[in-house]
């Protein structure tokens, strides 16, 4: 499906950066308009494949270009006040040409936590495409400003998206790297997941691809409803058939791929794409609507393969709305399952980050109380006082 994207902040920014690197690699051409909106001037200067006018500078009035910090109320007023300027740049984005608009950001910093629910409600007001986020979760080692921060914007994000697609950097992580290295690591892991799901959509039907071809209604159904999503992904390399060429003709092999094996592949994959690795873990069962793709070479896409695939994934989500098509492609060299968890609701990280922002309403709370009585004690010393007189 075709997309309008928008980064906000420095992790949405480089998300973007890189899903455009995906689009020109691939040929999937599903970008249709992209922005990085940031309060850092340095943050925008990093990008690599934004073009210069695409990079929008907000704030410079009042930071001056040095950013926000983690403070994400700055960064939403910030935003507010600066709407303007950042529809400006939509306006030379071909809208009418899109499916969907999708809002990246990190949600434990200062101006993507806070810009970005901002940016969502906007296009939401303006625009009668879709408007999906991209929320990413910080590492629960960053620190409590990150975490409640996170479980703020997550609160307000959701509710002003078409649904919000969740990539848990927790989750992600690996030992040993710099920090840099392993977001340069994370963000090729995670675009490539949101680069699949979204390019899906975008084959058109007919000449060399399979009939249950998965089309962008069927994205735009899985996440229709609203509330969180995940997304699971697994892969194997496959022998793929050589096509046309001189010595095609010759050859006496047959290259077409036996049957049972491409159903039992594409079974296997489905299992390990839902049982493994979730761009944000939960439990599978009580899952509204999913989505199965796989993707490949078209002599491997096998229609029991995915039929069985689909029934295993109703079993497991308990859904009576699991979807499941093709994605024909060729010269990757794999097979690969890509399983869309639309509106999951047993979701363990979600329910700790509830909890930090529940606790820290309290002790916000607690704070007012007490300073509210210190406040009437000193008035009640002043009464004392007056009396004195
Ligand atoms: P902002 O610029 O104020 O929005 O804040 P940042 O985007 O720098 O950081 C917000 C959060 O995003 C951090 O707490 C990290 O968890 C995460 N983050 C920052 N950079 C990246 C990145 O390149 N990739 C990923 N996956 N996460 C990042």
């Amino acid at each position: 499906m075709k997309l309008a994207l928008i980064g906000v902040g420095q992790a949405g920014g480089k998300v973007v950066d890189e899903f455009l690197a995906y689009d020109a690699d691939t040929g999937a051409d599903v970008v249709r308009g992209a922005l990085a909106v940031n309060t850092a001037k340095a943050d925008l200067r990093g990008l690599d494949h934004l073009p210069e006018d695409r990079r929008i500078l907000i704030g410079q009035a009042r930071v001056k270009g040095h950013g926000v910090g983690a403070d994400n109320e700055l960064g939403a007023e910030i935003t507010e006040e600066d709407i303007d300027e950042i529809q400006g740049a939509f306006d030379s984005v071909p809208t009418h040409e899109i499916d969907a608009f999708l809002v990246v950001a990190g949600l434990g910093g200062g101006t993507g936590s806070g810009g970005a629910p901002v940016v969502a409600r906007h296009l939401k007001r303006i625009y009668t495409e879709p408007v999906y986020g991209l929320g990413i979760l910080p590492g629960t080692d960053e620190g409590g400003i990150y975490t409640l921060n996170a479980a703020r914007s997550l609160q307000t994000f959701v509710d002003e998206v078409d649904n919000l697609l969740v990539f848990d950097n927790d989750a992600w992580r690996k030992t040993g790297e710099s920090v840099q290295e392993g977001y340069d690591a994370l963000n090729a892991d995670l675009v490539k997941r949101f680069g699949v799901l979204f390019s899906a959509g975008e084959i058109q039907h007919g000449g060399d691809v399979a009939e249950s071809v998965v089309d962008s209604s069927e994205i735009i159904n899985t996440l229709a409803g609203g509330g969180i999503s995940t997304v699971g992904y697994a892969e194997v390399e496959v022998d793929e058939p050589e096509r046309g060429g001189l010595l095609s003709r010759f050859r006496t092999e047959d290259t077409t791929p036996d049957s049972t094996e491409a159903t039992n592949r594409i079974t296997s994959l489905v299992r390990k794409a839902t049982l493994g690795r979730l761009t944000l873990p939960c439990e599978v069962e009580g899952t509204e609507r999913a989505l199965l793709i796989v993707a490949g070479p078209p002599e491997y896409l096998n229609r029991k393969g995915i039929e069985h695939g689909r029934k295993w994934l109703e079993e497991q989500t308990g859904s009576m709305e699991v979807r499941g098509g093709d994605y024909p492609r060729r010269g990757d060299g794999t097979v690969a399952v890509l399983v869309l968890l639309g509106g999951i609701t047993n979701v363990p990280r979600v329910k700790e980050l509830q909890q930090v922002a529940v606790e820290a309403q309290n002790n916000l709370d607690e704070i007012t109380d007490e300073s509210e009585d210190r406040f009437s004690e000193l008035m009640d010393t002043d009464d004392e006082l007056e009396s004195l007189f």
